[in-house]
């Protein structure tokens, strides 16, 4: 099931608190394992529980309070869970009010967010009271490219492709970004994207 498809569906038949996952390309099972959150909003605060199957065949359901989740974590980011299924509890809204918050979550995306260029999301991870894309901008990196891989000018916690990128483009652009931030400020930037596959 499409994240966004299911948060539209919600959000038309009245029910608020998924609002802000229209916006968020995936799926349920990929969101459910990031934790997946915008606006205020996260998977973690209406879930109430996932049926998943380990890698034994053996199928368990969890509540809420076990999928341990975190910032873009949870139990499923350690474990080779399939997520089959879950649970979520939204609350009977009023349309107009949802409808109005779903209209300012995707302008305000439009506007910050380089929405016009391919990427995998935000890049790199928000610290504990410092804005990431801050640094990034400040240690003067914004539009700084290797190959095609560029960090947007729009806002510098997006690394996006703007033709041809090599995965090794990001990968050198990732490097660079995290080593130029630490050299500038002394703060090591982590990922929020995962990479896979061969590095
Ligand atoms: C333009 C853009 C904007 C984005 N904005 C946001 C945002 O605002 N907030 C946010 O949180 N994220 C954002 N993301 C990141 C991404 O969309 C979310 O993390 C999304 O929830 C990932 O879901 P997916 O189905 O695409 O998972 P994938 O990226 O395909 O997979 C993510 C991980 O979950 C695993 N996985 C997927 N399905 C299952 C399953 N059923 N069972 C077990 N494991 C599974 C995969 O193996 C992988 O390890 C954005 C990405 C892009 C490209």
């Amino acid at each position: 099931m499409p994240l966004p498809k299911l948060a539209l569906e919600m959000s038309k038949k009245g029910y608020t608190g998924l609002e802000f996952a229209v916006g968020i390309p995936g799926t349920v099972g990929g969101a459910v394992r990031m934790n997946a959150g915008a606006y205020g909003g996260e998977m973690q605060k209406v879930i109430i529980s996932t049926t998943y199957m380990d890698l034994d065949g053996n199928i368990k359901t969890i509540k809420n309070e076990e999928h341990k989740f975190e910032y873009r974590k949870s139990i499923f980011t350690k474990n080779k869970y399939i997520i089959l299924s879950t649970t979520i509890q939204l609350k009977k809204g009023n349309i107009n009010e949802i409808e109005e918050i779903i209209s300012k979550d995707t302008q305000s995306r439009k506007e910050k967010q380089p929405y016009n260029m391919p990427s995998a999301g935000s890049t790199f991870k928000r610290k504990e009271g410092i804005i990431t894309a801050k640094l990034i901008d400040e240690a003067g990196l914004k539009g700084y490219s290797i190959g095609d891989a560029i960090v947007s000018e729009k806002h510098a916690g997006f690394i996006v492709n703007k033709g041809n990128a090599t995965a090794q483009n990001v990968l050198d652009l990732i490097k660079h970004v995290q080593n130029e931030v630490y050299n500038k400020f002394n703060q090591k930037i982590e990922l929020e994207i995962e990479i896979m596959g061969e590095e």
